[in-house]
């Protein structure tokens, strides 16, 4: 078999369009969606994200907002910028770009952002929310995976999923809603006893591990759907993924790329999380 590719980059293109109509028609009636992005430190990775984030703001026709700090600056400089990003009703989503330096506790910075502006779904009670079942925002990469299995066709439902990796941002998020979407869910990690036979029984796949190629053909099963989070730099400066991809596509039915799979979609989902929180906003008046 050969796997018919998951194309990450023209969903995400789709849904784009899709939110930058959605944002056009909100801007006409008075309200243009914001987002405002908190970055600390001159980490090379979290500059260009946050710089691919404004520029996708941007493109949606969002206003975006960009605070930049040394990484020596002091924590309650950058809590006094999120408190006062909480009380700006023209704010709708804030961002603090991770990691932060070692001056920093992370769960306190990403607790500190108002929930009915935290677009990224890192809050706890968001997690908690979405934990319930309930209307939250959903953490933008598993909420664009599975945006990616319902674009492409993909029955959830009564399925066998296994999602490697338990991070709070991508492994036990994605396992939540694979089983809220009524998958049979495990989740494996470094401690689990034969992970290869976890694998082998999923009819849907989810590797979120950061070590590059980890998932081999040999474990997967004939047919299955094969989602790659992963992005991992080799040597010679090339990107690849947490699935051996030229092996797995042998045997999935379907899988995604790295790059071009996955990653296209979590800023795309970040738009979408931004649209909605300005969407609420101006439903409140
Ligand atoms: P993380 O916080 O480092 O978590 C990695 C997970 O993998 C942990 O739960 C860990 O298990 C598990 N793991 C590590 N080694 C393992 C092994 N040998 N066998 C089984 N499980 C193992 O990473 P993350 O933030 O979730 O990110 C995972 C990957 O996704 C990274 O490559 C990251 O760059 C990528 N990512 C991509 C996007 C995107 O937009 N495409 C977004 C976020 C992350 P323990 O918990 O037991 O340690």
């Amino acid at each position: 078999m050969t796997a018919r590719i998951l194309d990450g980059k023209a969903i995400a293109e789709k849904v784009r369009e899709d939110i930058a109509q959605k944002a056009a028609q909100l801007i006409a009636q008075g309200t243009t969606p914001c987002l405002a992005v908190i970055l600390v430190g001159s980490d090379p990775a979290s500059a260009v994200y946050v710089r691919n984030k404004v520029a996708a703001c941007e493109k949606a026709g969002f206003r975006s907002l960009k605070f930049e700090y040394a990484a020596d600056v002091a924590p309650e400089v950058v809590f006094g910028k999120i408190a006062e990003l909480n009380a700006d009703a023209s704010v709708h989503g804030i961002l603090v770009q991770l990691p932060l330096p070692p001056q920093f506790d992370a769960d306190k910075v990403l607790e500190a952002v108002s929930a009915e502006k935290d677009v990224d779904g890192f809050h706890a009670e968001n997690f908690g929310m979405l934990l319930q079942g309930r209307e939250s925002f959903y953490p933008c990469t598993p909420w664009g995976v599975m945006k990616m299995l319902e674009v492409s066709g993909v029955e959830v439902q009564g399925k066998d999923a296994v999602v490697i990796g338990r991070s709070n941002i991508v492994g036990k998020p994605m396992a939540v809603m694979l089983l809220t979407a009524g998958a049979t869910v495990t989740v494996c990690h470094s401690k689990t006893k034969d992970l290869a036979g976890h694998v082998k029984r999923a009819d849907i796949v989810v590797a979120a591990i950061g070590k590059p190629r980890f998932v081999t053909a040999d474990m997967i099963k004939p047919g299955a759907v094969v989602i790659d989070v992963g992005v991992n730099r080799l040597p010679d400066g090339k990107l690849c993924g947490d699935v051996d991809f030229a092996g797995a596509s042998e045997v999935a039915s379907l899988i995604t790329p790295v790059p071009g799979g996955v990653g296209p979609m979590t800023i795309t989902m970040l738009l979408g999380n931004t649209l909605l929180s300005a969407q609420r906003a101006a439903a409140r008046g």
